[in-house]
């Protein structure tokens, strides 16, 4: 052999004696074959088997499989991101001429595809009221083909009842697709609830650390696995095994992460309430929250992100306010060890359930800091809001 070849082909290792806890990286777009006969009738290596690295190595796999156990579904796909799992969801089963019925409150890029993209398509797009299944019922068509939920919903919390959307949906030949990644599979399972697609985006509490973009989409059918695994491959849509190592990796502490996020978002909320400046806070775990009955029900937690709705007066005040932070972030998603702040505007996102709070909603992700850290920061706010939204002399010599 000569050097150059040598360069090219390396040589058989022993692993016997050889293990680890961590799944390895495999990372392949060749997938080289034992002999011809076998590359010949690789199509017969099932929906799993490996034929080419866009439809997975044994590390895409294994993090498939630990999803679809989480989820109790049948299979599991991963994409390069959240609003890719939910685009390709609803794309792998949806066609011209077919409705989709859509949750008021869904992650906000959702409406922008259904508005632009299913909708140039030729797909029939409507807006549902999420706390209203009856509304569900009124809008549904024989030719709606999916019904599309997420709960708590984006920013805003609503609670939906997926059972019951499941029944009305199934009841008329439609499915039912869930956005479940604000709750995670530790805390609901939509599947068990009726519903046939479950999205989450890995992005968040699964990799937890920030850093990593991913998606999956569960099925409850394998027939219906089958169409988006085919979808997939037509749209040519894989991730990379690297990626799927570190969303393994946040997985292991996913359970511990969410409780203390969950833990810690409480004992903030039950605080927060106290602020002169706050109108309302949404987060389903609260008692007093509209959402809570159907929480109680469902949900096995709670996590770590909620919202907070200002009083008409604090609302101008909210920018200023947030630039005294130094222990949260001021940024996009959440779901890290890095807790965020995110100032949302939410009214341009409401037209089945018209929103009538202050346009501008307040997100907070808590992540992994101490809890008395938060708050000292999240004092520091309050005290500059607090202080900017108090009448001035003016108005309180004409009181
Ligand atoms: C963040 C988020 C997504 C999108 O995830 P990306 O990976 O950022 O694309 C989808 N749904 C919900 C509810 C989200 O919060």
């Amino acid at each position: 052999m000569n050097d150059e070849t040598r360069c090219v082909i390396s040589p058989p290792v022993e692993t016997d004696g050889f293990d680890s806890l961590g799944v390895p990286i495999y990372r392949a777009s060749t997938i080289p074959f034992p002999d011809a006969e076998s590359y010949d009738t690789r199509h017969l290596r099932g929906d799993e088997g490996y034929s080419y690295g866009l439809s997975g190595t044994p590390t895409t796999r294994a993090l498939e499989r630990k999803i679809t156990a989480l989820e109790q579904g049948v299979r599991t796909f991963l994409v390069p991101s959240g609003q890719a799992a939910i685009s390709i969801a609803i794309l792998s089963f949806i066609a011209a001429g077919d409705r989709i019925l859509i949750a008021d409150t869904v992650y906000p890029p959702l409406r922008d595809f259904a508005v632009r993209d299913l909708a140039k398509f030729g797909v029939d797009v409507v807006f549902y009221d999420p706390t209203a299944p009856e509304e569900v019922e009124r809008l549904i068509t024989d030719r709606t083909r999916i019904v599309w939920a997420e709960s708590p919903g984006s920013t805003t919390m609503e609670m939906q009842d997926i059972a019951r959307i499941s029944e009305i949906a199934h009841r008329h030949g439609a499915l039912v697709g869930c956005d479940n990644t604000w709750a995670t599979p530790l805390n609901f399972k939509p599947l068990a609830h009726g519903a046939d697609i479950v999205v989450e985006a890995l992005t968040k509490y699964f990799s937890g650390h920030s850093d990593v973009l991913m998606g999956s989409i569960t099925l409850r059918d394998a027939g219906a696995a089958r169409t988006v695994k085919d979808t997939l491959s037509r749209l040519g849509v894989g991730v990379s095994p690297d990626d799927c190592s570190l969303v393994l990796r946040g997985m292991e502490t996913m359970a511990v992460r969410l409780r203390h996020a969950a833990q810690v978002a409480r004992d903030l909320v039950d605080w927060i309430a106290g602020q002169p400046t706050v109108a309302e806070i949404l987060y389903p775990p609260l008692p007093a929250s509209p959402g809570h009955a159907l929480w109680r029900r469902d949900f096995r937690g709670g996590s770590g992100v909620f919202s907070i709705v200002f009083k008409p007066e604090a609302v101008p005040h909210v920018h200023a306010a947030l630039d005294t932070l130094k222990v949260f972030a001021i940024g996009a998603s959440w779901g890290g060890t890095r807790s965020l702040v995110a100032p949302m505007r939410v009214r341009q996102f409401r037209t089945a359930r018209p929103w009538t709070g202050d346009d501008l909603v307040l997100r907070i992700s808590v992540g992994m800091e101490a809890a008395s850290d938060l708050m000292e920061d999240l004092s520091r706010f309050f005290d500059c809001l607090n202080g900017r939204s108090a009448p001035g002399p003016e108005a309180q010599s004409g009181a």
